[in-house]
């Protein structure tokens, strides 16, 4: 089969040219031994089909990243039979400096001038012919995103495909020429294939060149000496990006026809960037615009009707106790994401009901029908129904990031996320982080820096994620019941930030030590706004979705299954009547020493085994916890009626007593934690210490598979141990300090030095530079 290639710079459409031209043939899939997508498709609007692939986006086939490396490797070793080299249009002389690179090797080319109808929009006008007489090669106008120009591109793109094309390259005229025609005849001798390309890279000093020609590379040396650097200088790399650069400013760039009034008028994008990218305003519009973001998603209480409107308000309350009701309002008027994630849930409850009612009809055990209900449908229920929520997250910022907004975010960030050793590039994979962990990871790919990659996913999960949710608002909800101290929401937000601190502190240990290494700079072409592409949006959703139903129906299912049994079943293989017997409860109370330096081990009373147990679901799923708080005060009911507890009003407990007969769950899991409170007799220290553990631990099952597929092995096993020491270590200060309040001095001493410890070596390494 006839096969393309799509090469081109990042952002200049390659994707949306590749899925329209593919369509429903395409697939993804990662190049072999790198995290990078690959995308192959069939073109089939010819008679014979063409197999595209879009290589991973670049500025240069220089080997510095692992895209350039695979896209270089693809062009030269698996000979496609042509490459469509996508041009942004706009962008002209800053991606024709790829354009020269590709004309270099030895296969046809065609250019597809890209982002034709932005261009038009601003009034400009490219002169197509002088560019293809000048680079030699067909080049097409098309627009991807309105799909013009696409069968003409095809077309030429298939005539050209037959004709073998001989490398040429604009350094022609350059004082380089020599060494250049010297070093290519040097290479055919040695029937090196796409001579002209090694003989430009090897000159360049490029270092997979120098490993695959070292026998050439005294000719170059040589040439150095011979002309003394004031003639051009040493570093030839920098020679050649200068010429290749002065030759398409002169050559190329007489092409483009500005509009005459562009030059002073403000593009709309630039207006747009005046407010988005100011310099005072920038900041709190993006915290205000990530406020919405998160408002849509999850709020109960949209826009804050109810709380303008008091009647308003106790009307939505009114309508949440029915069941329709109950999916548009709860407090308030339900946001859209919370509107999806009722509707789920009222749908799997449905379903639920019905499994149980249909087994039992059937006369099934109890212990089958508590296996398929409790087991398998509240596993795999417990992580669908977090699908829409979740879904909601990412198209929003799927929508902040299509339409050119979040990299204008992640520049303006750029200076200060350096202080703690990242680039800009590293904060949407953070900010994801607080959705979930799981695309969070796989958004590194973005990250070509290895070291800083490794950095960001293991400080991803400290950007405490949506499951965690629960677990901070039924604690610090605990906290306020049962002891009458603080506020809940302060609490929730001061845990927020503690997590986002261990993050900073972290990635400063860790890039001043083990991954230490410069930081990449963050260059970046700011892209035009734009709205983004519905189909686009679409795909990129259904890619997530699919994501996470697989994982609901492989891993959740499995470690459900196995918890299930563990949580009603003895070492004897029976069913037991109280879960204090499991199996699950006497691994708890097994692992429960170790737990008691952070606060919540040995020292607890008769059944403090919980939080050990609840510590250890919650790496099955965060979701688990406080579900397991609820099973478990269930099962200890009568312990905690009895009154052990001491010092909870009594309301409080009478108001426990009543959920515990309800059957359900209170909303916010503060009840059950104050119940774990009551019969365990856990002090407040340990139970910040106890949240802080869950917020800095190993995420759960399917983050940790995530950080597994984008890690090397050692890399991963590091990053394991990362997770457990700094939540251990996190939650032993935080316990300590709670408990006697005066190692706050120490503690804080410690920081301090550790942190200009730190400052001291990066200090040091700037110096060194
Ligand atoms: P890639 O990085 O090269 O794969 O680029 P993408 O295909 O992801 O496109 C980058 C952005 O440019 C997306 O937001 C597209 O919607 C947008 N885009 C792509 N082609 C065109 C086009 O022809 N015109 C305009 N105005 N925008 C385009
Ligand atoms: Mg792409």
């Amino acid at each position: 089969m006839i096969r393309f290639a799509l090469a081109g710079n990042p952002n200049c459409g390659k994707t949306t040219l590749f899925n329209v031209l593919t369509g429903s043939t395409a697939h993804t899939g990662n190049w072999p031994g790198v995290t990078v997508d690959r995308r192959d498709g069939i073109y089939k609007r010819f008679a014979e089909p063409i197999s595209i692939v879009d290589l991973p986006g670049i500025y240069s086939l220089s080997p510095y990243t692992p895209e350039e490396v695979i896209s270089r490797n693809y062009i030269l070793d698996e000979r496609p039979d042509l490459v469509i080299n996508v041009v942004d249009a706009t962008n002209l002389e800053r991606n024709l400096y790829l354009t020269t690179q590709l004309l270099e090797i030895d296969v046809p080319v065609v250019v597809a001038l890209n982002m034709m109808d932005a261009l038009e929009k601003n009034g400009d006008h490219i002169d197509v012919e002088v560019l293809e007489e000048k680079l030699g090669v067909p080049v097409v106008e098309v627009s991807a995103l309105k799909g013009t120009g696409l069968e003409l591109l095809m077309q030429r793109a298939y005539e050209a495909c037959k004709k073998p094309r001989p490398a040429v390259t604009v350094l022609e005229n350059s004082a380089l020429t020599h060494l250049i025609g010297d070093v290519k005849i040097a290479l055919q001798a040695q029937n090196v294939p796409h001579a002209l390309f090694h003989a430009v890279k090897l000159i360049e000093l490029d270092e997979l060149e120098v490993a695959a020609h070292a026998n050439l590379l005294p000719m170059v040396e040589d040439f150095k000496k011979t002309f003394s650097d004031d003639v051009f200088g040493t570093d030839f790399e920098a020679v050649i990006a200068d010429a290749r650069y002065a030759y398409i400013t002169t050559n190329y760039a007489t092409a483009v026809h500005k509009h005459p009034h562009a030059e002073t008028e403000l593009t709309p994008s630039e207006k747009a960037d005046r407010v988005l990218t100011h310099k005072w305003f920038g900041f709190p519009l993006f915290f205000l615009i990530l406020f919405g973001v998160f408002h849509l998603t999850f709020s109960e209480n949209f826009l804050y009707l109810a709380s303008i409107f008091p009647s308003f308000g106790d009307w939505c309350e009114k309508m949440s106790a029915t069941t329709v009701g109950g999916i548009f309002f709860k407090e308030g008027v339900n946001s859209p994401g919370a509107i999806l994630f009722y509707a789920l849930d009222v749908g799997m409850g449905y379903l639920s009901d019905w499994a149980t009612a249909g087994m039992e009809s059937l006369g099934a055990s109890a212990w089958a029908v508590g296996l398929v209900c409790d087991g398998v449908l509240g596993g795999v229920f417990s992580v669908l129904s977090f699908i829409p929520q979740i879904m909601v997250l990412f198209l929003l910022f799927s929508i902040l990031e299509d339409s050119g907004y979040m990299a204008r975010v992640a520049f303006i960030l750029d200076k200060f996320l350096r202080k703690f050793g990242v680039s800009g590039r590293a904060f949407m994979p953070m900010i994801m982080g607080f959705g979930c962990s799981v695309p969070a990871i796989a958004n590194t790919r973005t990250l070509a820096d290895e070291k800083e990659r490794v950095a960001t996913i293991r400080v991803i999960p400290f950007f405490s994620c949506g499951a965690k949710v629960p677990i901070l608002t039924a604690i610090s909800g605990g906290i306020v019941m049962a002891f009458g101290i603080g506020n809940a929401d302060l609490i929730t937000y001061g845990m927020y930030l503690f997590g986002m601190i261990v993050a900073a502190v972290t990635l400063l240990l860790m890039r001043s030590t083990t991954l230490k290494g410069e930081i990449p700079p963050f260059v970046m072409e700011l892209p035009t706004y734009h709205a983004p592409r519905f189909k686009n949006l679409m795909l990129l959703l259904w890619d997530k979705a699919e994501h996470f139903i697989k994982k609901a129906f492989t891993i959740v299912l499995a470690s459900t299954i196995v918890i299930w049994f563990m949580s009603n079943f003895g070492w004897d293989w029976k069913m037991v009547p109280s879960m204090n017997d499991s199996i699950l409860a006497s691994i708890g109370k097994l692992l429960q020493p170790l737990f008691t330096p952070l606060g919540f081990g040995s020292q607890l009373g008769t059944y403090g085994w919980v939080f050990a147990v609840a510590a250890i679901t919650g790496l099955i799923a965060k979701e688990n916890v406080v579900s397991t708080f609820f099973t478990i005060a269930c099962a200890l009911s009568s312990v905690i009626l009895a009154g052990t507890a001491v010092g909870i009003p009594e309301s409080v407990m009478l108001e426990v007593q009543a959920m515990l007969a309800s059957g359900e769950g209170s909303e916010s899991g503060a009840l059950e934690a104050v119940a774990m409170i009551a019969a365990t007799g856990v002090t407040v220290p340990a139970l910040i210490s106890f949240i802080m553990f869950n917020m800095t631990t190993v995420p759960c099952f399917a983050a940790v598979a995530a950080a597994k597929a984008e890690l090397k092995q050692g890399t991963f096993k590091w990053t394991f141990l990362f997770w457990v020491a700094t939540s251990y270590v996190v939650s032993a200060v935080t316990y300590l300090v709670g408990t006697w309040w005066w190692t706050v001095f120490p503690a804080a001493g410690a920081l301090v030095l550790a942190i200009i410890y730190a400052l001291i070596l990066s200090k040091e390494k700037k110096k060194s530079k």
